[in-house]
């Protein structure tokens, strides 16, 4: 089936909208623009799909109503502009989507509950649970604690990986663009590209970033990086125009005649390994011996300490290392199973020699990915 074809028959899809297409400079919240953009989810709804709408908007949705005049780059004016932004922004879906006797249910989310199994099952659950009761599902990052470092730092990639969470069937990127072109569409004969096969292959392209509008955070790089993300993990995507939305979410056969789709690769890979592989926030690295690498990458062996040479960074259980081998590559990256500080005396020997209660795996292998190229 061609891509467009699957998004239109997608059961369960992710729509993410930018703050650009929500949100005026001054304004606040456009909220023609946001009831346009409720009357084409709910068509979606009423043609039987559940639907995800993952939306930025909320730290330009904050800056009017605090007298701030334009987009700033300090976290804690940010932090406040989305506190007081987020709550103008569920405010007006949910008056918006109540026009259509639609419940909605906010959740926010933080990078920590994309990584951890335990938090990631979490949102994966009241997602699904939201879905199952009815409601629709709007989702923003939890700009008001989220800080530099633990920040997915834009919705195009959290879409994505909100969409491989909840299995979604297909995943459409609305913005301020109306798709990918082959050059800058400032210029004139760039040309769009309706279809892209193969977008790990688009790096070799000369790709279109048309600079930030000065609202949303994500530019051309983060839609191609969150594509790529989703397609690479099963998931076809539509990048199309915030303002052709109805049409995107149109459910004729054939599919929406318009936008850039992004065939989904075959494989999909396991919510945990996606994770790590995608989400993971590195806290420390482990040096490999030859043996360890051939026998975490091909043989898709757990890591024992006796492979372990070298440890560095700050962490704890739980956390995601890279794995590092003998020439200085990082060839995998996983979830450790104990503390920085309790790996020097471990490291270098094998299991049996350690005291009982530290003869386990340093990586178990289930919560361990090779990444790409090794
Ligand atoms: N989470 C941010 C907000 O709601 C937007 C991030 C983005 O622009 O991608 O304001």
């Amino acid at each position: 089936m061609t891509t467009r074809r699957l998004v239109a028959a997608a059961a369960r899809v992710v729509v993410k909208v930018g703050s650009s297409s929500l949100t005026s400079l001054g304004g606040g919240i456009d909220h023609g623009r946001l009831d346009a953009l409720v009357d084409a989810l709910a068509a979606r709804r009423a043609a039987g799909s559940q639907v995800v709408l993952v939306s930025s908007g909320a730290i330009a949705a904050g800056l009017a109503p605090l007298g701030i005049g334009k987009r700033t780059r300090d976290l804690a004016t940010q932090q406040a502009a989305a506190s007081v932004g987020q709550l103008q922004l569920a405010h007006a879906y949910s008056a918006s989507f109540a026009r259509h006797g639609l419940t909605v249910g906010q959740v926010l989310l933080t990078a920590d509950d994309v990584i951890r199994r335990a938090h990631y099952r979490n949102a994966q659950r009241t997602l699904v649970r939201l879905l199952s009761l009815g409601a629709l599902p709007v989702v923003n990052e939890n700009d008001t604690v989220a800080t530099d470092e633990i920040r997915v730092g834009d919705n195009d990639r959290l879409a994505a990986l909100v969409a491989h969470l909840i299995g979604a069937d297909a995943l459409l990127l609305l913005s301020d663009v109306d798709g990918l072109y082959d050059g800058d569409p400032r210029r004139p004969g760039a040309v769009l590209l309706p279809d892209v096969e193969d977008v790990a292959a688009l790096a070799e392209v000369d790709v279109a970033r048309p600079g930030a509008s000065g609202l949303g955070s994500g530019g051309m790089a983060t839609k191609i990086e969150a594509a790529a993300m989703a397609a690479g993990a099963g998931v076809p995507v539509l990048l199309a125009a915030a303002e052709d939305a109805a049409l995107a979410l149109d459910t004729a056969p054939e599919g929406p005649k318009l936008g850039t789709a992004f065939r989904a690769q075959h494989q999909r890979l396991s919510a945990r390994r996606f994770w790590l592989r995608h989400a993971a926030d590195v806290r420390g690295r482990l040096d490999l011996d030859a043996g360890a690498v051939a026998a975490v990458i091909e043989r898709r062996r757990s890591l024992l300490a006796a492979g372990v040479h070298g440890v560095s960074g700050e962490f704890v259980a739980g956390d995601v290392v890279d794995l590092v081998g003998p020439y200085g590559t990082v060839v995998a990256r996983g979830v450790i199973a104990f503390d920085a500080a309790e790996l020097p005396a471990l490291i270098g020997r094998r299991t049996r020699d350690l005291p009982p209660e530290y003869r386990r795996e340093l990586v178990h292998a289930d919560d361990l990915v090779p990444l790409r190229g090794s």
